[in-house]
C-alpha cells in the first residue's frame, strides 16, 4: 500500500503571534533576537510528514489488528467500531531545525526555538491532514496517539512504527529504546473516521495541561468505553 511522503512543506512562522506570546516590546533587544531566530528558522526548517492507508484485519474486545499488527487499546478498539480502514501517520519539525536549536545555549533562546519547532510540527501535521483529505476524502476524522492515555501507552509506538515503512529513512524520525521519538517535536498516530469528534483529552484527568484540547469528561469512559464483562 502506498505510503505518502511529504517533504516540501512551507514553514512561515507568524512573527506577530510570537511577539505577543513572548511579550516583546517594540525596539527591544529581545525583539531583534526574536526576529533573527524567526528568519533563521524559516530558512532552515524542513518539516516533514508521512501517512498511509491501513486496513483493519480483525477486532477483539480490547484490541484491534491492523495490517497484521496488534494494537492493544480498549479506547482505540471502541473508536474503530465502524471503521474498516485507518490512516497511520507521523509528522516532525525535522532534523534540520532540531540540530539548529540544539546548538543554542541561552534559556530564553532555547524556549523560543522550542516554540518554533512546535510551529514547524503543526505545519507538518496540517499538511498531512490536507493531503489525506484531498486524496481519500474520509469525511470527519479523529486521531489517537500512543502515550496520550494509560489505555494506549507510549510503548505502542513500536506497533505503530511496524505499520509505517521506515520513518527514519523517509522523514528522519526514529524511536529510542524507551519509545520516544527523535526529533522530540514529532508526533505519530492513527486518524480514523468518526462523526463526533474524539479527543484523548476527554478521557485524561491531568490538571493544568497547556496542551489540553477538550475538557475532561469523567463519565465518558464508563458510558462509552468500559468493557462489560459477562460471567
Ligand atoms: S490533557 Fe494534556 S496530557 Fe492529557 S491527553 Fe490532553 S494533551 Fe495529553
Amino acid at each position: 500500500m502506498t505510503q505518502h511522503i511529504l517533504k516540501n512543506i512551507l514553514f512561515e512562522p507568524d512573527l506577530s503571534q510570537l511577539v505577543k506570546m513572548f511579550r516583546m516590546k517594540e525596539g527591544s533587544a529581545g525583539l531583534d533576537s526574536l526576529n533573527q531566530l524567526v528568519s533563521e528558522s524559516r530558512e532552515i526548517a524542513r518539516p516533514k510528514g508521512l501517512f498511509r492507508v491501513a486496513f483493519i484485519d480483525s477486532k477483539e474486545d480490547e484490541s484491534v489488528i491492523i495490517e497484521g499488527v496488534k494494537f492493544s487499546s480498549r479506547v482505540l478498539r471502541v473508536n474503530l467500531e465502524r471503521a474498516n480502514r485507518v490512516f497511520v501517520y507521523a509528522a516532525t519539525c525535522g532534523k534540520e531545525l532540531d540540530d539548529w536549536s540544539a546548538a543554542k545555549k541561552d534559556l530564553l533562546t532555547k524556549y523560543i526555538c522550542d516554540t518554533l519547532k512546535e510551529m514547524a510540527l503543526h505545519s507538518a501535521l496540517a499538511e498531512v491532514g490536507k493531503h489525506l483529505n484531498d486524496l481519500y476524502q474520509p469525511g470527519p476524522v479523529s486521531s489517537m496517539n500512543p502515550g496520550s492515555l494509560d489505555d494506549w501507552p507510549l510503548s505502542a509506538q513500536k506497533d505503530l512504527f511496524k505499520v509505517l515503512d521506515d520513518p527514519e529513512e523517509e522523514i528522519g524520525v526514529r524511536l529510542t529504546e524507551s519509545c520516544l521519538m527523535i526529533p522530540t517535536k514529532s508526533v505519530s498516530g492513527i486518524f480514523f473516521p468518526k462523526e463526533e469528534t474524539f479527543q484523548s483529552c476527554q478521557l485524561c484527568p491531568r490538571e493544568n495541561c497547556s496542551g489540553r484540547r477538550a475538557p475532561y469528561d469523567k463519565d465518558l469512559y464508563d458510558k462509552k468505553y468500559r468493557l462489560l464483562k459477562t460471567s
